[in-house]
């Protein structure tokens, strides 16, 4: 149809099968995207999380799964490769998948900051450079990186977080540069606390921290994966075509403090 902003377009989403991700591919299917769905796990990480691939086909949207550790770089190039090969090309690259591990900085172990590290940091690496060359064949080519708040400013016991998208803010602001004559845009979304699987033990465990972060925050509310697919949706569409190099935070006001 017409009126779907991204018709006939193919979106690659990694960590798609759950919570934000998961809101983006939906999103897009909608939109008339095809979509890719590149997670390690097919179902969602919540059980009351309706699973993706229902959203999709109730959308309409051709849609294709591919098991992808996205600190694999075997794996990004697989995922690159099954959108090109089920969908003629990719479109739209969506860096979501993402890891949290909470430990003051001197007790982080070796594992948590290399594990965190590897898959927000590296993996949003490895799946950009896999998907260039499909990218600059792309009439309407983007790129939408999964940052944070916590890569805006620094966050408690965050330090190996608050450094891996600290680190996808700004090569995003690189990558814009790099590919800003093959009419790549590369932007970011920096949301702030959206109810998914990461932070659900603590949402439903300390009432302490949750007033905290309410009170904090001028619009006093948690956001809604549908809150990020929405400014996704206008990162991905011809409406962002002269944005680039941009982090959007998407938080209700919290990082405007
Ligand atoms: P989520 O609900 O935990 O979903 C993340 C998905 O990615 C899960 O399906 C997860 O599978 C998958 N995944 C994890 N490691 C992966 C890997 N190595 N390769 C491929 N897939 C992998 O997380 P979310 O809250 O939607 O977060 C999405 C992105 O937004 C992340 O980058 C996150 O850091 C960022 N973000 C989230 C918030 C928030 O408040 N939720 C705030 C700011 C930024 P497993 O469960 O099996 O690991």
């Amino acid at each position: 149809m017409a009126s779907q902003r991204l018709h006939g377009r193919t979106a690659l989403v990694t960590g798609a099968s759950s919570g934000i991700g998961n809101a983006i591919a939906a999103e897009f299917g909608r939109q008339g995207a095809n979509v890719v769905v590149a997670d390690i796990r097919k179902e969602p990480k919540l059980e009351d999380e309706r699973p993706v691939f229902e959203k999709l086909e109730e959308a309409g949207a051709d849609a294709t799964f591919v098991e992808t550790d996205v600190s694999s770089a075997d794996d990004a190039e697989a995922a690159v490769e099954t959108a090109v090969s089920e969908y003629g090309g990719l479109d739209i690259l969506v860096n979501n998948a993402g890891i949290y591990h909470q430990y003051q900085a001197h007790e982080t172990p070796d594992e948590a900051w290399n594990d965190i590290i590897d898959v927000n940091l590296g993996g949003t690496f490895l799946l950009t450079r896999a998907a260039i060359p499909a990218l600059r064949d792309s009439d309407n080519a983007k790129i939408i990186n999964l940052a944070s708040i916590y890569g805006l400013v620094g966050g408690e016991n965050s330090a190996a977080y608050c450094a891996s998208k600290g680190g996808v803010a700004n090569v995003t602001r690189q990558l814009s540069l790099d590919y800003a004559d093959d009419e790549v845009n590369v932007n970011a979304l920096a949301p702030g606390i959206i109810k998914t699987a990461q932070n659900h033990e603590w949402r439903e465990t300390d009432e302490d921290l949750l007033e905290d972060w309410e009170n904090r925050t001028p619009w006093p509310r948690f956001g809604e994966p549908e809150d990020i697919a929405d400014a996704a949706l206008f990162l991905a569409s011809d409406r962002s075509d002269f944005v680039t190099g941009h982090v959007l935070s998407v938080d209700g006001g919290w990082t405007a403090r």
